[in-house]
């Protein structure tokens, strides 16, 4: 349930957001094959573009990348002489405009075939544009995916590298030789990276004429080295990425050491249906993971309620005072009427026959038959200084200070007035096939000479007097 609901959502959110017309980048640089190498590289240079677009008579006829101008300087081919025309590659996998049909589908098709810029046509076979894991990438909004992905999950952890005092040209035969789009160059005898070298780089090389056997990586490599850990989500390294203008970041690990790579590409294959799946997987057991913490929280919240509960002094059914609270008010009333030499009431009262009412009627109605019953005995006592208490199962307790025997027997007979007009039906009752109560009332001066453990006995008695009595009656005792 929990996992198809999950794999909609994402399916839907990556649709959603990604519209496909705007992940078709306009070609930033066009020229025609005829255009010489040189100035063509100068060209894509001072534009930033990863590729050229060779076009004539308003039909594509091939492209040059990055990467194609790698592979000849790495042959050491003399690029003075050479012409697009000569260089650029011809038969190239394009898409139609109308064939586009999801990211998926692109992805695939980039990550299948090894390319990074696929152009799109229209019907007239005219160039639209290029689709570049770049501009996926930026047009997808793909936080969804990226948030819950750690960097070590994606990073290439086989990098290519080099140490500082290697010449260009073996790191750029190195890159041709493992097919990668960068070199990270190391601290000499250490696995610390300091610096990158990309392909980009390489088409500056050429324009400012390096000469790449004796350069040094040291001494062109974009240092210092922007870094993230594998811990990192890679939502934070796409952030990285569009900030710095990058498309690949190093990851170290905590004392600096080279942990891996993350690359653009990389961060597309995620959106290979298969790849998707995995990713899939990961969100579900972080959301399975965040569901145990919060269950796990629950009932440590719960417990500690029940606690607060214990430490409280309400009783949780009936909402009046629970024994503690009772102990509590009849000691210190105790004390207090000792010195004022006043009197203190205690009414004792139990429902009568209530076994069989819940026998008869269920748990649930009993709860509820105690609520009322509580209710009655809550309003039937003064409010400011009366306290009705749960003394225990279907037995409540009533403290009335200053009240001598007089006074408590009108509270008595008020209850019993109240419990008689709630007309509470009891089949099983022995006395009127109502709900009724049996009572019993002690009232004492507190002194040295009783205690108030002394007045509860007295009023239990009291109350064992009414049980013996035949019940829904009352029985007082002054102590
Ligand atoms: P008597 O008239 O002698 O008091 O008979 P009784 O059946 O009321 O007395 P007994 O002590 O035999 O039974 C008390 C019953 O009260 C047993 C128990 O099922 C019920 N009871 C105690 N606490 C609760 C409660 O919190 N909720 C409910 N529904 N029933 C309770
Ligand atoms: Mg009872
Ligand atoms: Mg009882």
């Amino acid at each position: 349930m929990v996992s198809s609901l999950i794999y909609n959502c994402s399916l839907m959110e990556t649709k959603q957001i990604t519209d496909l017309k705007s992940i078709i980048q306009k070609p930033l640089l066009t020229l025609p094959s005829s255009i010489k190498l040189t100035e063509a590289i100068l060209q894509m240079n001072s534009v930033r573009s990863t590729y050229i677009s060779i076009i004539e008579q308003e039909q594509l006829l091939g492209i040059f990348t990055e990467r194609d101008l790698v592979r000849l300087i790495a042959q050491q081919t003399e690029l003075n002489h050479l012409s697009l025309a000569e260089v650029m590659t011809k038969n190239l996998i394009t898409i139609n405009q109308q064939e586009l049909k999801d990211i998926f589908q692109i992805s695939k098709l980039l990550n299948q075939n090894r390319i990074r810029h696929l152009p799109v046509l229209n019907q007239q076979d005219k160039l639209i544009g290029v689709i570049t894991p770049q501009s996926i990438n930026q047009a997808m909004k793909p936080e969804y995916l990226l948030r819950y992905v750690k960097v070590a999950e994606a990073m290439v952890n086989n990098v290519i590298t080099g140490f500082v005092n290697d010449s260009l040209f073996s790191l750029i035969q190195k890159m041709v030789a493992y097919r990668v789009s960068c070199v990270v160059i190391l601290q000499e005898q250490t696995i610390i990276p300091i610096g990158i070298i990309t392909e980009r780089d390489f088409t500056q090389f050429q324009t400012c004429n390096l000469d790449l056997k004796t350069t040094p990586a040291k001494e062109v490599m974009s240092s210092p080295l922007e870094t993230v850990k594998p811990n990192d989500s890679l939502w934070n390294v796409y952030i990285k990425m569009q900030q710095m203008g990058v498309r690949r970041l190093v990851a170290v690990n905590d004392t600096g050491e080279l942990a891996g790579i993350v690359t653009q590409t990389q961060m597309l294959k995620l959106l290979n249906p298969a790849e998707m799946y995995q990713v899939i997987k990961q969100m579900q057991s972080v959301i399975e993971e965040q569901t145990q913490e919060l269950q796990h929280l629950n009932q440590q919240l719960t417990s500690s309620n029940e606690k607060l509960l214990e430490l409280s002094i309400i009783d949780e059914l009936t909402q009046v005072m629970n024994r503690r609270r009772f102990n509590q008010y009849l000691e210190q009333q105790w004390q207090r009427l000792k010195v004022a030499k006043k009197p203190l009431s205690l009414v004792m009262c139990d429902v009568d026959d209530f076994k069989s009412y819940n026998d008869n009627y269920g748990h649930i109605i009993g709860d509820r038959c105690l609520r009322q019953v509580a209710q009655v005995l809550q309003q039937s006592v003064r409010q400011t200084i009366d306290l009705v208490a749960r003394y225990g199962g279907e037995e409540f307790a009533i403290i009335l200070p200053d009240c001598n025997l007089i006074g408590a027997k009108r509270v008595a007979s008020e209850i019993m007035h109240e419990i008689e007009t709630l007309n509470i039906p009891h089949e099983g009752s022995r006395t009127t096939g109502y709900i009724t109560l049996s009572l019993g009332v002690a009232t004492t001066v507190p002194s040295d000479y009783s205690s108030f453990e002394k007045l509860i006995e007295a009023a239990d008695n009291m109350l064992y007097e009414s049980k013996k009595q035949g019940r829904n009656t009352y029985r007082l005792n002054q102590v």
